[in-house]
């Protein structure tokens, strides 16, 4: 290490906010007047889901709704998982998130039939899986880009919010680390992908918006940065991390090597298409009375079980006894996008495979989204708060997000008379390390890592797979932490050495959970234990908070 300096001042803020999705950018916005932010985020402004977002946010907007039926839903979803308070907490405050989300200027979709809101304006709501209601807000079928572009708009012209992209977050501050007698955060070190150089950003509150970890499958919807950046940083920090092994596998995604991230709604289902292996076959009547509507998860492991037994690459969707009429008005977008990459789903099969959609675990905070560590947040997907349970309700996600960065921007509030932060941190030291020659190393197992994560800890699990991707991470582990020991950082070695920490948390959970529940299925365990518990795990330098 080297000696302590006063940290440049342009770097030191009062909240820094590491992440600029729905989370970061809500909490920067109700917090930005009595405070100085700075929102960090991985190369370009639209790294997150957020902007990939398509059905839209749960809440209880229409008079024939109620905050009660959100709530059984949800615990329903849940599979008995869910934290009752957090759940009525979250449900309780969607409405408000809504009209605030309308005052920002969201231009959620209107229909004059659906009377939605009280104040006169009237949404159109949907109703998605697991729902009893309509309550589904959303801006056509692009909600998270209309959220995303309102938000950011709003961020870019606030005079007390700086947001610095090609900004990655490597580690996180703490007192500890710094041998302080105070164990809280201080900030983090930060890569800055343009120049190569780490500065040190100083703050009094540090937030962890860094959305999901779907990135340690081989296929997920989810955008590049998805490597749970935030959940490793906490972890290696102190602190606590929960459920892991749930991790919701989206039924269709479309394969293709151009395109590995682009969803097949399960609309296309609902309006009739049907699933069939490479030879024809339609297999989903031999799994579920319902076959191509049977719930989400029973979907994707019927894929799965029918990709492990013949060795196929992906399945296929066939819609193509609709008409061209009904397929161009139902499904546009899908029609153009497949168009593009030469397939004319009127006429040809739609090559799918499941993949990794959301992580319902993730950084434990409380009501507050305060973690174990004091002064450090985490909202949003990042964080496990107890929402969600062993299974994530659809659209409830996006809900969270903001719900959670209203209450951390109301406890920091609370908190920023009397907290300061430290500015005499050690520079970052690379004065030992070398640029790698080597490169090929990091793509290896970056490759590594997400196949034997999809093949042995997917969809579907068992004790003999799980301990096979244990012997293999523990293996990688080592080798990366010698790489990243000896060589300068770069975006793709910190993301590896994060993904890597977060497949050995995923493990570590699945091979603790002894039965299945939710979107946890085990072939030794089939059945549901009698125990209903989170599964905690607990870093070798965890402290008990204060
Ligand atoms: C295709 C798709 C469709 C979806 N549809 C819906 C839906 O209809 N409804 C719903 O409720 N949910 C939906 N979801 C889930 C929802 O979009 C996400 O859970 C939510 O957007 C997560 O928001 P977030 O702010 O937590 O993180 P994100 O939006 O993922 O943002 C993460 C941010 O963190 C930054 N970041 C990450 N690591 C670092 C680092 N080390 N340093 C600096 N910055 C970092 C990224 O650059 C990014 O800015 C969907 C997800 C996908 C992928």
């Amino acid at each position: 290490m080297q000696p302590p300096s006063a940290a440049d001042p342009s770097l030191t803020t009062d909240v820094l906010i590491i992440g600029g999705g729905a989370a970061g950018l809500s909490l920067a916005l109700r917090i930005a007047d009595q405070a100085k932010v700075t929102i960090l985020s991985k190369s370009s402004l639209k790294q997150g889901s957020t902007y990939y977002a398509q059905g839209g946010i749960a809440a209880v907007i229409d008079a024939h709704d109620s905050l009660s039926s959100h709530v059984e839903d949800t615990l329903i979803a849940g599979a008995g998982l869910c934290h009752p308070d957090i759940v009525e907490y979250t449900v309780s405050r969607g409405k408000e998130c809504i009209d605030w989300l309308i005052k920002q200027g969201v231009g959620f979709s209107r229909d004059n039939e659906t009377a939605a809101h009280d104040a006169g304006e009237h949404y159109h709501l949907t109703k998605e899986g697991g729902h009893s209601h309509r309550r589904v807000i959303h801006a056509a079928d692009a909600t998270g880009k209309a959220v995303f572009g309102c938000l950011a708009a709003r961020v870019l012209q606030h005079p007390n919010i700086k947001f610095a992209i090609n900004s990655v977050a490597i580690d996180l501050l703490t007192g500890k680390k710094l041998g302080l007698d105070h164990n809280n955060c201080l900030g983090a070190y930060v890569l800055n992908e343009e120049t190569g150089k780490v500065a040190t950003f100083s703050a009094r509150f540090t937030v962890l918006a860094t959305g999901g970890a779907s990135k340690a499958y081989l296929y997920t919807s989810n955008p590049d940065g998805a490597s749970g950046d935030g959940v490793a940083m906490a972890w290696r920090a102190g602190c606590r991390i929960a459920n892991m092994e749930f991790n919701q596998f989206h039924p269709t995604c479309l394969y293709h090597p151009q395109d590995r991230n682009f969803l097949i709604t399960e609309a296309l289902r609902g309006e009739g298409a049907l699933l069939r292996l490479p030879n024809g076959f339609r297999f989903m009547p031999g799994y579920h009375k319902s076959a191509e509507l049977a719930p989400r998860d029973i979907v994707a492991r019927a894929i799965d079980a029918e990709m492990k037994k013949t060795g196929c690459d992906c399945v296929y969707l066939d819609i193509t006894h609709k008409s061209r009429e009904f397929i161009l008005e139902h499904f546009p977008n899908i029609y153009a996008r497949c168009l593009s990459l030469g397939i004319d789903i009127c006429t040809q099969l739609i090559p799918v495979v499941p993949a990794a959609h959301y992580s319902c675990g993730g950084v434990m905070v409380d009501i507050n989204g305060q973690s174990d560590l004091e002064n450090l947040y985490a909202i949003g997907e990042t964080s496990f708060t107890g929402l969600h349970g062993a299974n994530r309700m659809a659209s409830n996600s996006l809900l969270e997000c903001f719900v959670f960065a209203f209450s951390a921007a109301e406890h920091i509030a609370k908190k920023l008379d009397h907290t300061s932060g430290f500015d005499q941190i050690p520079p970052w030291d690379d004065s030992m390390v070398t640029n790698s020659d080597e490169d090929v190393v990091i793509a290896h197992n970056w490759d590594e890592i997400r196949r034997f994560m999809w093949d042995y800890v997917g969809i579907v699990r068992s004790d003999k797979r799980l301990q096979r991707a244990k012997r293999r991470i523990e293996l990688l582990k080592k080798e990366i932490h010698e790489y990243y020991s000896n060589y300068k950082v770069t975006t793709p070695l910190l993301e590896l050495r994060n993904l890597a920490v977060v497949a050995e948390l995923i493990i570590s959970s699945a091979i603790s959970r002894k039965e299945s529940r939710g979107l946890h299925y085990s072939l030794d365990y089939p059945d549901l234990s009698d125990t209903v518990a989170d599964t905690i795990l607990v870093p070798p330098n965890f402290t008990i908070p204060e």
